[in-house]
């Protein structure tokens, strides 16, 4: 080993992802994995058949850097079709390798070192990474009470003259929690008033519960030239492992991302781009059942976890449940649980802590996910009762 630390420091104000470690605990141990969200069952058949097609045609060598041409296209025609944003497929939309590299693009586009976002917490672990390697500061505001709520002037004060942007994901990972419009208004403003972006993570927007419709930020008022949004196919289509992800922003602010994914990635792979244009072509007939089969698979998991003891809130969108664990009796904090959970009744969640900069936070809760097959929840269910 070099004398010299070899490992820049950039590295050390985070670790590897707590959900993947999870995930590995659960194999070690023979656990159901409630803790990854990604479908154990099969995407669907047009959708493979698709992906299939695409290589046979010879769809295999490097699509242009920003984005199968068709899958552009569909893009921005869904947009226009669900959401009545006009987007130039040309211009402005960037396909990636999933939202994470989308979300990676973004920062390193826009955050000089030293500038401060804002997030929200509990946040998904990804923005952690994000902000250290772009060196962004990130100022946290906490979501409370049941229904993950925050206070108007707490947001408020996390804005001033370094703000450069502000995270939002809606549907929430891990809350569930869906902003509602009156929310989207308070952010937009303040994001027009310190004159700073919007980076949107809306993975999860065809997976929204009892009636709720999504609400792009970029669809309100002079958001559009401030919103750079994000999004993907691998929540939407069960394809977490295709890595097909896309970012959408106006002109100049599209071309900065486009520079950064050409060197970070060149270009999300060419057979499942041509596969997602195929998908998001074809979807309308299909996320009424996407949504109608997670809100299903929400109703079992809260019922097994409710029986089982845990405190949780019914989530409005994304396939999460933060549950609180305090009425089991369990002594000792989320990563203590976690791993007891996992050894003693064989089902696996992610400890709450991963989700908050503070972890005393996050200390009461653990995170299940219920993407996962019915036969599944039902195996996890039984385990948890013997709890
Ligand atoms: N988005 C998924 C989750 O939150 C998977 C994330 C991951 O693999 N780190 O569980």
């Amino acid at each position: 080993m070099p004398r010299r630390s070899p490992v820049a420091s950039r590295t050390s104000v985070f670790s590897e992802s707590v959900i993947r470690e999870m995930t590995r605990l659960a194999f070690q141990h023979g656990a159901i994995n409630l803790a990854q969200g990604f479908p154990d069952f099969p995407a669907p058949d047009f959708v493979k058949r698709a992906a299939v097609e695409a290589i046979e045609a010879d769809v295999n060598q490097y699509a242009i850097t920003w984005g199968d041409p068709r899958l552009r296209a569909a893009i921005a025609a869904k947009s226009r079709r669900h959401y009545g944003l006009e987007l130039d497929p040309e211009r402005e939309v960037t396909v990636t390798c999933g939202a994470t590299e989308a979300m990676m693009a973004a920062m390193l586009a826009f955050v000089e070192p030293g500038d401060e976002v804002v997030v929200f917490e509990p946040f998904y672990e990804n923005y952690v990474p994000d902000a250290a390697m772009s060196g962004a500061v990130l100022r946290f505001v906490t979501l409370r009470g049941p229904d993950f709520a925050f206070d108007p002037d707490e947001l408020r004060a996390a804005f001033g003259p370094r703000t450069k942007a502000i995270i939002v994901n809606s549907p929430n990972n891990p809350s569930g929690k869906v902003f509602d419009r009156a929310e989207l208004r308070q952010i937009a403003a303040l994001c027009q008033e310190f004159d700073c972006l919007c980076f949107t993570d809306e993975i999860y927007e065809h997976i929204l519960f009892d009636g709720r419709a999504h609400v792009p930020m970029a669809t309100l008022p002079g958001m559009e030239e401030r919103t750079v949004a994000i999004g993907g196919l691998s929540k939407t289509f069960s394809v977490t492992g295709w890595r097909i992800g896309y970012v959408l922003a106006p002109p100049p602010l599209s071309e900065a991302v486009r520079k950064v994914h050409d060197f970070l990635t060149v270009g999300a792979p060419a057979p499942l781009q041509r596969a997602a244009a195929v998908a998001i072509e074809r979807g309308d007939g299909y996320y009424p059942e996407l949504r109608a089969m997670y809100e299903g698979k929400r109703d079992r998991l809260l019922v097994a976890l409710r029986e089982a003891g845990f405190a949780c809130h019914k989530p409005a969108g994304a396939y999460y449940v933060m549950a609180a664990f305090d009425g089991l009796g369990f002594d000792g904090d989320d990563t203590a649980f976690a791993l007891h959970l996992i050894e003693r009744a064989g089902v696996a969640p992610v400890p709450g802590s991963s989700f908050y900069r503070d972890a005393e936070a996050g200390a009461r809760f653990v995170r299940f996910t219920f993407s996962k097959s019915d036969a599944t929840l039902s195996e996890a269910a039984r385990r948890l009762a013997a709890l």
